[in-house]
């Protein structure tokens, strides 16, 4: 079934108004489009929970702190709605710019705390860019229930967070992380990777999974990650911006798993930043 693209809001909402009026649920499936199995199977959560879905692309300027990686971030609408074909999408949401930030646009939605770390302190502004959007995402298709991926685990907690501090009556769902089968994240920017920078990045979770067994055998953080930041330098990887032992919940650095934990990790490779975390302690 091919699915309906709106681009204006009162196209949209005319639809909602309906689907609200009887009583049905709304989810809503947020991404940046450049769709991949992560994305889809956050779509097959929302129908398999709700009465309605919505899934939303739209490359928010707002997040991106860096020019370059907002010029190269890939667009795939076309490939992206027949995709989601065979899901029975009920509309596919790709609001024109001046739907989202009309101008004299001057609101931000900033989240204290969780943002202080990992991506808050390495993408200035980012989150701002993520909450104000997330809000009005919200809004605008009047959801009932979200779903985001804990591929940004960071991000799921921020949106939580604003959803609750904000009353907005929306259930937030977090979703697995969906893998190549080499391991690594599956990610849009994974499209940009050079053939050669392929075959490297899953070095990533795979020296993740190591520290992660390596602490479950009761071994010593510090020099397990220094051990792991050398052989991903060895491997390919220019830099490393954090790899980070912290609390599942509400993200406090932490010495040793001794409270549910996850491990945290941005690199970058042939100039593609990627991202990923694991549980260490469910
Ligand atoms: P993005 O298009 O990168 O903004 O991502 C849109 C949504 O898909 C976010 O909730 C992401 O966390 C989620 N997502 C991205 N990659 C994956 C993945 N590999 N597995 C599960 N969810 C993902």
């Amino acid at each position: 079934m091919t699915v309906p693209i709106l681009r204006r809001l009162d196209a949209l909402r005319s639809l909602t108004r309906r689907w609200s009026l009887s009583g049905d649920t709304i989810g809503v499936v947020p991404t940046m489009g450049a769709l991949h199995d992560g994305h889809l199977s956050l779509v097959a959560a929302a129908k398999a929970a709700c009465d309605r879905v919505i899934v939303t692309i739209f490359v928010n300027p707002k997040q991106f702190n860096n020019p370059a990686d907002l010029a190269n971030y890939p667009r795939t609408e076309d490939a992206d709605a027949r995709k989601l074909e065979r899901f029975e999408v009920d509309a596919l949401w790709v609001p024109d710019a001046d739907q989202m930030y009309p101008a004299r646009f001057a609101t931000t939605v900033s989240v204290a705390g969780l943002t202080d770390v990992m991506e808050g302190a390495f993408r200035p502004g980012h989150f701002e860019g993520v909450a104000t959007v997330v809000t009005k995402l919200f809004t605008q298709t009047s959801a009932t229930d979200a779903f985001f991926g804990e591929k940004d685990y960071q991000q799921l907690l921020v949106v939580r967070r604003m959803a609750t501090d904000l009353d907005l009556p929306v259930t937030v769902h977090g979703c697995p992380t969906i893998r190549e089968i080499d391991g690594l994240a599956m990610s849009s920017r994974n499209l940009l990777l050079s053939d050669r920078a392929r075959t490297t990045a899953p070095t990533l979770h795979e020296e993740m999974e190591s520290i992660a067994s390596g602490l479950r055998d009761g071994l010593a953080f510090d020099p397990l990650r220094a051990a792991a930041a050398a052989r991903l330098t060895r491997a390919g990887f220019t830099g490393v911006d954090y790899l980070d032992l912290r609390a599942q919940d509400d993200l406090s650095s932490l010495p040793a798993p001794a409270r549910p934990a996850r491990l945290f990790a941005a690199a970058w490779l042939a100039g593609v930043r990627l991202i990923d975390n694991i549980a260490v302690r469910d």
